[in-house]
């Protein structure tokens, strides 16, 4: 949001100083992004321009996103680490082919990066990847510490390539907390346990303890995509080289669908979210594991052996009557039809669970 600010105002100040309109802005992205730039477009007023997706190819085509650009583009955005598939975007070539439309067209269309989840990926485990400030047109970039930083959530920051990158009238200075504090946000008074575990983490794993960190990460993802490979039922979706996600759709879903996959899921525990994807690729419907430090490779075995286990139990329901077991569907009950509520499937899953602790006490008398 803050990133999309400054370019918003340097873009602003620059057509004011032209003697050109300055209130049409825009700004282009794949329709892969993330919901906050859907938010900073409407709470700041300015136009989402979104390359549309395809079949088979989930992320900004970097030659339509710059055909998309115009005299009114504040930036063009270009994701490390697509939210939904962890694929990264192509900036190197995004960079290119903007440098030469703005050579021919004499526009200086900035780049920023969202490197969310990519910012902490990238630089351990592909760091010859050029996608950052090696790039001219990169001007800022943004990192969750939350993600791949291993904070807890609420940490996150956006870096500028140069002091003119930030106008300055953007920035408040304040002086009644014992010295002069430049501040750039858009809340007051904020705790700063999160700046301080994020410093613990860096000086405490420095270079080499995220690289391996990074490294297991990898590792079990390729286990977990291993694993669903194996099982013969899944297209896998997401890329070898990106965030350590896997994302994955069935290979047939006519009978039963992601959605159901992911419903039984949470019988065993375990949340895996269903989504389709954003146009032009919305028939295209995926099942996403993110895989962070503490998901190990027990884990990843263990998550395999339930996917197994659940695709066995929806291969004996007919078609389409789990559906009915979803949060939404209609139920039969006393030859009635009526509808499930929320709270009803909630009091379900918490019933199953009661049993299954239930059901180990009995066998177990250890905790
Ligand atoms: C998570 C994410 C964001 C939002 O970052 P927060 O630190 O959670 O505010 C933005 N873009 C992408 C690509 C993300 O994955």
């Amino acid at each position: 949001m803050l990133a999309g600010l400054a370019f918003k105002r340097k873009w602003q100040n620059k057509m004011k100083s032209l003697g050109k309109p300055c209130d049409k802005p825009n700004i282009v992205t794949g329709a892969n992004v993330q919901v906050c730039w859907e938010k900073f477009a409407r709470y700041f007023e300015v136009e989402l321009k979104e390359v549309k997706l395809r079949d088979g190819y989930y992320v900004m085509d970097p030659e339509k996103a710059v055909e998309m650009v115009d005299e009114n583009t504040i930036c063009v955005a270009a994701i490390l680490g697509s939210t939904l598939n962890g694929e990264f975007e192509d900036v190197k070539t995004l960079n290119n082919l903007l440098m030469k439309k703005n050579q021919e067209t004499g526009w200086d269309t900035p780049i920023h990066v969202d490197a969310a989840s990519g910012g902490f990926i990238a630089p351990f485990l592909y760091p010859e990847l050029e996608w950052d400030f090696r790039l001219p047109l990169v001007k800022s970039i943004n990192v969750s510490g939350h993600k791949y930083g291993l904070v807890y959530a609420g940490i996150g920051w956006a870096i500028w390539r140069n002091k003119e990158d930030l106008p300055e009238e953007l920035i408040f200075h304040i002086n009644y907390l014992g010295a002069d504090q430049p501040t750039f946000t858009l809340n007051f008074s904020k705790g700063s346990s999160q700046v301080i575990a994020q410093y613990y983490q860096l000086i405490r794993l420095g270079y080499e303890g995220y690289k391996n960190i990074m490294e297991n990460c990898q590792d079990n993802a390729m286990v977990l995509k291993a694993g669903l490979e194996k099982t013969g039922r899944f297209n896998i979706v997401s890329k070898d080289n990106g965030v350590p996600l896997v994302a994955f759709s069935l290979k047939d879903n006519r009978r039963h669908t992601e959605f159901e996959v992911s419903d039984v899921l949470r019988r065993f525990g375990w949340i895996v979210p269903a989504y389709t994807m954003p146009p032009d690729a919305q028939h295209v419907t995926v099942l996403r594991v993110v895989i962070r430090e503490d998901f190990s490779r027990t884990l990843a075995e263990r998550l395999v052996l339930d996917i197994q286990k659940v695709l066995h139990e929806l291969d004996m329901l007919p078609a389409r009557v789990s559906d009915k077991m979803a949060a939404t569907e209609e139920h039969a009950r006393n030859g009635i039809v009526v509808k499930k509520t929320d709270i009803e499937v909630q009091r379900e899953i918490t019933t199953a669970w009661m049993k299954f602790v239930s059901d180990k006490k009995k066998t177990n008398g250890v905790c």
